[in-house]
């Protein structure tokens, strides 16, 4: 049986921090899907047309990964893509707390899916997609820290001039 792995997640935007994660997590499995939320409850950035956009352009040349998007309960959209892994980034302790909360339930909810936590290269431990959209809203450069596209997706959607 191929290992069929699901990295969920906002991704508004996606980033280096991110792109880390994916790479490690292909390496584990045989085909990967980067999914991501389209939640209406939660406000976001980018519209889930523009992050999966993103995503595409970023992952490409990954192999065996591929992007996708999901909608309402994770589990159930995880055993339709027939994943029995499910991949979560850890940046420090604090993501802990939420994240085994969120590893707890969905091992009682279905048993049959692993959650695997991946930890990205120091580099990106202080990394969120919400810092990024902060400094870059004030004129901070942040591109090592984004895929080339983020970064042009991100001026043009704040309105900076190029520079
Ligand atoms: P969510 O709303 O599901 O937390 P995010 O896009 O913020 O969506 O994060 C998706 C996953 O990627 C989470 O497991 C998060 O901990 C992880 N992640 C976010 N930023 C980084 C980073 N810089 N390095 C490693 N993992 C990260």
């Amino acid at each position: 049986m191929p290992r069929i792995a699901v990295y969920p997640g906002s991704f508004d935007p996606i980033t280096n921090g991110h792109l880390d994660i994916v790479r490690r997590a292909s390496r584990l499995c045989d085909h990967l899907y980067v999914a991501v939320a389209d939640n209406s409850v939660k406000h976001h950035t980018f519209s889930v047309g523009e992050r999966m956009a993103m995503v595409r352009a970023a992952i490409r040349g990954i192999p065996h990964c591929e992007v996708d998007t999901f909608h309402g309960l994770l589990g159930e959209h995880v055993k339709s893509m027939k994943a029995t892994i499910l991949i979560r980034g850890l940046r420090a302790v604090s993501d802990m707390d939420y994240e085994f909360q969120m590893a707890s339930m969905n091992r009682r909810i279905y048993p049959d899916l692993e959650t695997v936590f991946l930890m990205p290269d120091e580099r990106y431990t202080y990394l969120s997609s919400s810092i990024v959209k902060d400094v870059t809203r004030m004129g901070a450069h942040v591109e090592e820290y984004l895929p080339p596209i983020v970064v042009r997706m991100l001026r043009r959607k704040f309105k900076l001039r190029k520079v």
